[in-house]
């Protein structure tokens, strides 16, 4: 007789855009909070060798003993990884594999041996584990980056208006592209959501419009994280904003976001 078992899909998620300061990691921080409060089981990844994820979960990367920089090694060695608990943490209800600044070592040893699939083969064996896996990356779209689309299902890009990157995100776009082509038929650009969004002024709207306009053909989130200290204050305690502050405007237009991503991806 045939068996009918109900499985749930593990989505691996990255966040990414080469630009800096973007809110990548707040928002890895805040989705992972808030998917995890709507029942969902989510594992959060630092793949960016400045820790900043690891630390917005109130963990100082000198004290953990394995992080994705020594699993990447691991990796690259042809090694065996160590059991699961130890290099997974538990906070509250999210799950976190932190980072370490000798990140940037495995980095130019991926570049060297040309290894892309390194966090693929760490992420796969979990996916029986979790409904979603939210992969923080850094600031460049070097292997790192490479390595991190490769394991991806999809991809988040945070945009902020006031920065002006719609060049960058052009070459974002590009550089997914190739990816899909070359090594992660199965990638797509979940969406673009906009960040640090300020009602004050009339840049916003005009920026908006021209993402609208040049990229319409992806998914926009309708979802806008308003500009507030409160995100910055909560990552510096360790905390999500909502943990901070439930009633604050990011804490609800995180909340937001993360019942559009459960609707689309
Ligand atoms: P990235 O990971 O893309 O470099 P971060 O998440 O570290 O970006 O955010 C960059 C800076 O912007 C940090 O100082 C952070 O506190 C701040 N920030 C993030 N989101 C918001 C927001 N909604 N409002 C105001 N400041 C924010
Ligand atoms: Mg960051």
């Amino acid at each position: 007789m045939k068996q009918e078992v109900e499985k749930t899909v593990c989505k691996i998620i990255v966040m990414a855009n080469q630009k800096g300061g973007v809110a990548k990691t707040s928002s890895t921080r805040n989705l992972a909070y808030s998917l995890a409060e709507m029942g969902q089981r989510v594992l959060a990844v630092d793949f960016d060798p400045q820790t900043n994820l690891t630390i917005s979960f109130g963990i100082a990367p000198a004290t953990v003993k394995e992080s994705t920089a020594s699993l990447m090694m691991k990796m690259l060695m042809d090694e065996a990884l160590p059991d699961k608990d130890s290099y997974i943490l538990n906070i509250g209800r999210v799950d976190l594999i932190p980072s370490k600044k000798a990140l940037t070592v495995a980095e130019v040893n991926m570049l060297i041996e040309r290894q892309d699939d390194c966090l693929d083969k760490l992420l796969s064996p979990l996916r029986c584990d979790y409904d979603y896996i939210l992969v923080d990356t850094g600031p460049s779209l070097g292997s790192l980056t490479i390595n991190a689309f490769t394991a991806a299902d999809g991809i988040m890009i945070p945009f902020d208006a006031e920065l002006f990157a719609l060049v960058g995100l052009k070459e974002l776009t590009d550089t997914i592209s190739k990816i899909k082509q070359n090594l992660n038929p199965k990638v797509e650009i979940t969406g673009i959501f906009f960040t640090k969004c300020s009602k004050r002024t009339t840049l916003y709207r005009e920026i908006s419009e021209q993402v609208h306009a040049a990229f319409g053909h992806l998914h926009i989130f309708e979802s806008r994280i308003p500009a507030t200290v409160k995100v910055g204050s909560a990552n510096s305690k360790g905390l999500s904003v909502m943990e901070l502050d439930a009633k604050n405007e990011a804490a609800i237009a995180y909340m937001n976001l993360a019942k559009e991503v459960l609707a689309n991806a």
